[in-house]
């Protein structure tokens, strides 16, 4: 009997209706492990419906009865993070370690949540105009729906629906069909923190029940995190049918190495982010671009490290990387490695004969050198563990790389020169910048986000942004005055 991954409707698992399923993977033996179910357009209507139910009853609910609920679901988070860690792996392929960080940069969102008393505090202004006041406050939307990539099985989840639900909304998630089971646990967490049933919702499914979030009159808004054709896709229809919509693309993440960094440093940093979670992560570092006489030394040091990575089942603790997700995008990833030597790009390290575990989706740690921007290998989003080396002769060069790239998410520069490194968080044209920090994930009380076609919307997710996109605002004037004093008057309404 294969296993059957089902949705979560009502606070209860459901098995699908459609017929429709796909396979799930161990991506470390290459097993097929299960079959998850894909909502119809008829389950997605009614999973809407009683989503919508659900938000009329959830947003009366009071503050301190929300924020209770946050942080009885942050203590389930916490003692349940071993056995979401071990359900991410088991699915993703990601070494334990990383997927616990992914649970811990997951429940910091929750934790950022637990404050919703504060964050939806309205302004109040008192005699605004003669015996008038004003004020302010913010509402929940109703139903918002996520759809997540599979690289972030739980942590993209949370930057949602922490701040959606604290805000008084339900929220309807559609996960990835490639590692879907950690969504149901959260779900399960959700019910078992108080949440009512129908204000946290799982649809499995795929692009079927996309369409029909974004088309669904009662979806009020489409948080969206993935590869960006499918974001910009997602930005154009879910806003054509007037919702709001955030829709989070890829990166290609560029490391500006100036001349005076520590080399050692720069190296253990580029192949911590360059590699980490086989490469797997929107904010991985896919481009070093070494600037001036760095370079040499800098690619030697980056590839005495690459040996001594250890490659294996996530789910053992001695690995360092794991395999990639599947069996299509590890021969993706390979193939561009060929293109990338095919071009003239020097193959400093290649993972394509590394040895890696049989069975597996794995690929070893590839080093590029010498890569131009007209490659493939620089121009498209690989989403693997191939590290490319650019070389610059000057800071400007630098600079005009990464501007002149059309994905803008994270960029990181690495020197000892407090006066550079402030000159390219102010040049750089791109939403999260590290100084000497390659991996500048935001914390949860800043919002995450790139520039360009890595974010399509005009919010960022999660921190003080996602709450201003998960609420409206009104603002109410208002007055008691003496019935006595009422007389009819058809000039405008100053102020003053
Ligand atoms: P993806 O775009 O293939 O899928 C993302 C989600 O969209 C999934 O739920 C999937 O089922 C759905 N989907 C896929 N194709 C669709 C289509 N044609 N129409 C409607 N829905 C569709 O992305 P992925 O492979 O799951 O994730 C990797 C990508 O996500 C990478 O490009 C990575 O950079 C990006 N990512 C970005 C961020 C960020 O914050 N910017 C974070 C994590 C991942």
């Amino acid at each position: 009997m294969t296993t059957r991954i089902p949705h979560w409707i009502h606070g209860a698992p459901a098995a699908g209706r459609s017929g429709r399923t796909s396979p799930v993977f161990d991506p470390a033996t290459g097993e097929r492990t299960a079959e998850v179910d894909l909502a119809d357009a008829d389950e997605v209507a009614a999973a809407v419906a009683d989503a919508k139910a659900a938000a009329r009853a959830w947003r009366s609910a009071s503050l301190s009865k929300r924020s209770a609920v946050l942080f009885a679901f942050r203590e389930l988070l916490h003692a349940n993070a071993d056995e979401l860690a071990r359900t991410i792996t088991a699915e993703h392929g990601k070494v334990l370690s990383d997927a616990h960080g992914e649970v811990a940069r997951g429940l910091e969102n929750v934790e950022f949540a637990c404050g919703v008393p504060e964050l939806v505090k309205g302004g109040f202004s008192e005699q605004a105009a003669t015996d008038v006041d004003v004020y302010s406050i913010r509402q929940p939307l109703g139903v918002v729906a996520g759809i997540t990539p599979f690289n972030f099985p739980a942590m993209v989840p949370l930057w949602m629906a922490a701040n959606a639900i604290a805000c008084g909304n339900a929220f309807v998630l559609k996960p990835s069909e490639k590692d879907p089971s950690a969504s149901l646990l959260l779900a399960d967490l959700w019910r078992r923190a108080g949440l009512p049933d129908g204000v946290f919702t799982v649809l499995q499914g795929d692009k079927v029940a996309v369409d029909a979030l974004l088309a669904h009159p009662d979806v009020a808004a489409v948080s969206f995190v993935g590869s960006t054709p499918v974001a910009r896709s997602i930005y154009e229809t879910g806003t054509r049918h007037g919702k709001r919509v955030q829709a989070l693309g890829g990166a290609k993440n560029h490391m500006v190495v100036l001349p005076d960094a520590d080399v050692d440093l720069a190296a253990d940093a580029a192949v911590s982010a360059g590699y980490g979670a086989a490469g797997e992560r929107c904010m991985a570092v896919s481009v070093v671009v070494a600037v001036g006489d760095i370079g040499d030394r800098l690619v030697e040091a980056i590839a005495a490290r690459l040996p001594k990575l250890r490659i294996g089942a996530g789910a053992d603790p001695d690995s360092e990387m794991g395999p990639l997700i599947s069996a299509e995008h590890r021969d993706r990833v390979a193939s561009y490695v060929g293109a990338g030597a095919d071009a003239g790009a020097r193959v400093v390290v290649d993972g394509r004969t590394a040895e890696v575990p049989a069975g597996g989706f794995f690929l070893g740690a590839t080093l590029l050198d010498r890569v131009t921007p007209d490659m493939t290998v620089y121009t498209d989003e690989i989403f693997g563990p191939v590290l490319c080396v650019v070389r610059t002769d000057t800071y400007d060069g630098a600079l005009d790389l990464v501007n002149a790239n059309r994905y803008a998410n994270g960029t990181a520069i690495f020197t000892r020169d407090g006066g550079a490194a402030r000159r390219f968080q102010f040049d750089v044209e791109v939403g999260m910048v590290g100084v000497n920090v390659p991996i500048p994930v935001p914390v949860a009380y800043y919002s995450f986000g790139g520039w360009k076609a890595s974010l399509f919307g005009d919010t960022h997710m999660y921190g003080p942004e996602g709450v201003t996109f998960y609420t409206r605002g009104k603002v109410v004037t208002s007055r008691w005055p003496d019935p006595a004093t009422s007389t009819v008057d058809l000039g405008f309404p100053t102020t003053r």
